[in-house]
């Protein structure tokens, strides 16, 4: 058997912030391999890093040094544009806080996965209805996203993020507020993306959630250890 093909690998990854005080370095040298398949799960203290390592995995960040490879590609050489090609065709984020449009209803908010890409209106209304659908949203559609529980918003992230399938899922502590049925209803959820293949990098604080994981990294200030 072939083993699974590397899907982001990260070398001598720093990513330092301009601070008054001077350049805080927010990850420092991180190495980090990850295959096709793997379910990721990162803990850590708050402050450590885990939200820029999902950034920069799901390459809405660069490195300050360092490369990283996604999908045996040198990003470091890439422009924006290609970039942004990379993200729109093969990932997807979901924020800590939802990152949800408040005012637009719940379709549009799913929709608006689609403003970059080539699809009509149609067919991107058709997706987005399935994707609410496996998400046990169809009801909710029409109502703006400001009125759901937080529950309901994380599933329209989801939602948002699977509508059309990433090859790579960063989800920033997707069930930091909520309670623990619908932690588990997110959970299973991103379990079947993992089924159906996706690769996850999940964040959480939450310990009871590495039953989920393939492997298991801490960020300890700057650092990621296995
Ligand atoms: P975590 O998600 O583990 O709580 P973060 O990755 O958000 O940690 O932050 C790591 C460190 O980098 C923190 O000290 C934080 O203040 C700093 N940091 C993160 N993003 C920025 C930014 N955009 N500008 C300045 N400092 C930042
Ligand atoms: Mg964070």
């Amino acid at each position: 058997m072939t083993p699974p093909a590397e899907i982001l690998r990260l070398r001598d990854v720093t990513r330092g912030f301009a601070e008054a005080s001077g350049l805080h370095l927010a990850l420092r040298r991180v190495n980090l391999t990850v295959a096709e398949g793997e379910f990721l799960v990162i803990t850590g203290p708050s402050g450590s890093g885990k939200t820029t390592l999902l950034h920069l995995a799901a390459l809405l960040d660069r490195p300050t040094s360092g490369r990283i490879w996604f999908d045996g590609r040198d990003t470091s050489v890439l422009g924006d544009d290609e970039l942004s090609v990379l993200r729109k065709h093969e990932l997807a984020m979901i924020f800590q806080n939802y990152v949800l449009l408040p005012y637009r209803s719940v379709l549009e908010n799913v929709i608006f996965r689609f403003r970059y890409l080539e699809h009509d209106r149609t067919e991107a209304v058709a997706l987005a209805r399935q994707a609410l659908s496996r998400l046990g949203l169809m009801g909710l559609e029409g109502r703006p996203a400001r009125r759901l529980s937080a529950g309901e918003m994380q599933r329209v992230a989801i939602a948002r993020a699977i509508v059309r399938p990433p090859r790579l899922l960063a989800a920033d502590e997707p069930t930091g507020n909520l309670d623990r049925a619908s932690t588990n209803v997110i959970m299973e959820h991103l379990a079947g993306l993992h089924r159906s293949g996706i690769t996850i990098l999940l964040v959480t604080h939450n310990e009871d959630l590495l039953s989920y994981a393939t492997r298991h990294v801490v960020c300890r200030d700057g650092t990621v250890e296995e």
